[in-house]
């Protein structure tokens, strides 16, 4: 298994609840460091048309567990401000993904739009914001209904690999918590390189290692605008795990309602 990066501060990922919607339809047609690399390869015996299968993490194969309310009850206990607001009213004030660079200033702004919704300019939002990072547990995750058979169903037919978005140490301890870190072949942390999903990169950067070809490669994920966008600018065929909404403009190839639809895409079945 490849980490993609070294180790940065602990981060945090925007998505702390995870939707969990879920039988399927072909709806339509900074350098990779190669520490920890591990050669597996697996005897595998299902016809199909891909060689190998890479999923996204949050929201795909794991959740989170933490009440996001109590986070944020809690977040403002230790900052010892009034609460207003809630979690809901700050994701929506969250503009864009998550600067892993500069994580309390990306909730740091979400809080000070908030604050001002609220008339509470004497909050501290960056203090708010700190004390929500620190509450956050990353090994508080589980798996997504499916996950365990659609993990199954894909390293029966070629290598199986992560490309995601979040930084190192955290995907880690998800891994490390729903007990999958051993099974991939490679996993890709984006926010380790120059570009994240939408772009081509840790797609490309997985594929090499790998060594498969983008066009016989599958994406699970469950995001139209980084999963989707990210695996069809790479050349691959999208699975888009669908939550309460349509795809709209997006054209994912597959759309799937859980995880356990994944073992009839592979087998050729929509
Ligand atoms: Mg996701």
């Amino acid at each position: 298994m490849t980490i993609c990066g070294g180790q940065g501060e602990r981060r945090v990922s925007k998505d702390l609840h995870d939707p969990t919607g879920y039988t399927a339809h072909k709806s339509g047609s900074d350098p990779c460091s190669r520490r920890g690399v591990f050669a597996r390869r697996e005897r595998y015996t299902t016809v199909t048309d891909f060689d190998a299968v890479l999923f996204d993490l949050d929201g795909t194969l794991c959740r989170r567990t933490q009440d996001t309310e109590a986070l944020y009850a809690r977040a403002f206990e230790r900052a010892d401000e009034g609460p207003f607001g809630g979690p809901a009213e700050l994701w929506a004030a969250l503009m864009g993904p998550p600067d892993h660079d500069d994580i309390v200033g990306y909730y740091g702004a979400g809080f000070a739009r908030v604050a001002a919704q609220h008339g509470r300019s004497d909050s501290d939002p960056l203090v708010l914001a700190q004390e929500l990072i620190a509450v956050i547990d990353h090994s508080a995750v589980a798996l997504l209904p499916g996950a365990g058979e659609a993990l199954d169903a894909a390293a029966s037919i070629g290598p199986i690999g992560v490309v995601t978005n979040g930084p190192a140490d955290d995907q880690q301890s998800k891994l490390d918590a729903v007990g999958i870190a051993d099974r991939f072949e490679v996993v890709v942390c984006a926010a380790e390189l120059p570009r994240s999903k939408p772009h081509a990169l840790p797609f490309e950067r997985a594929l090499d290692e790998l060594d498969v070809a983008p066009a016989r490669t599958l994406y699970v994920g469950n995001s139209l605008a980084y999963d989707v966008a990210g695996a069809q600018n790479a050349g691959l065929a999208a699975a888009w795990l669908r939550d309460d909404g349509e795809p709209g403009a997006y054209e994912p190839e597959y759309v799937l309602e859980s995880l356990a639809d994944l073992p009839t895409i592979l087998r050729g079945g929509q």
